[in-house]
């Protein structure tokens, strides 16, 4: 099976068609999101709306997504997070707010895990380090690991036979080959599609992930949308200005 792999949405519905749209032509036939559908951006309903009518669909909630539906504490979040949950909150339709009280931080699957920041700390630690990852792997038992969260498109992993990169950001357009244990078992690796909606890596194109689940391959693509319509809408929406600057920047 073919999946398109996303996360980090943030209400960003010009990056999500365009990355929806590849997935399409990609021919993929199951996806998987990391979480935070909403969150940042001006559009969180439309974006809800159509994640939720996505066929063969695994995701998770992020912290935004349980900010937004009170079930994370709002401490956490510094002042422009914290306006863009608030300001979400009214703009999301019962049955959309419904859809995300009812997600879990976490999922774990015959073939693979999903949790939007780590296994351990599903909600809220990033995954960032070698040394982190190697923490975390007796909290997992199906591999591959996806993850969100840092909003960069990254992978780890402890040992790779075929001679793989243990750890780093992807390149673009290298297809990573994951290794595999005598069974035929995927070996511990995670894997972050980066960002469709805000991206963090100083590249401002919307980022996903392709995983060939039977070839054992995963690949990320960078697209570029549309960020002059979304930082209009920030503004006319009356969100901070520096949810609109940092598009630019990829930061
Ligand atoms: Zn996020």
């Amino acid at each position: 099976m073919i999946y398109g792999v996303f996360s980090d949405v943030h209400s960003n519905l010009e990056a999500l068609k365009v990355v929806l749209d590849f997935f399409e032509e990609a021919g993929v036939g199951g996806y998987i999101c990391c979480g935070d559908l909403v969150g940042y951006g001006p559009d969180p309903e439309e974006c809800v709306e159509l994640i939720r009518a996505l066929p063969k669909l695994s995701l998770v909630g992020g912290n935004h997504d349980l900010a937004v539906v009170g079930r994370l504490d709002l401490d956490w979040f510094n002042q422009y997070a914290r306006a863009s949950v608030l300001w979400t909150r009214p703009k999301l339709s019962a049955a959309s707010r419904l859809y995300l009280e009812g997600l879990s931080a976490r999922l774990e699957t015959k073939h693979l895990t999903i949790a939007h920041g780590t296994p351990r700390n599903p909600p809220e630690e990033y995954l960032l380090s070698q040394a982190q990852f190697l923490d975390n792997i007796p909290s997992v038992k199906s591999w591959p690991l996806f993850v969100g969260h840092s909003h960069m498109p990254l992978i780890f992993r402890a040992d790779d036979p075929a001679g793989g990169r243990p750890e780093g950001p992807f390149i673009e357009d290298v297809e990573e080959v994951l290794g595999r244990g005598p069974d035929g078992s995927f070996l511990p690796v995670a894997l972050n599609p980066g960002s469709v909606g805000q991206p963090r890596d100083q590249d401002r194109r919307a980022s996903c992930g392709v995983f060939d689940s039977k070839a054992g391959t995963f690949r990320v693509f960078r697209l570029p949308y549309d960020v002059r319509a979304v930082q209009a809408k920030i503004r006319a929406a009356g969100l901070p200005e520096y949810l609109a600057l940092r598009l630019d920047y990829g930061q």
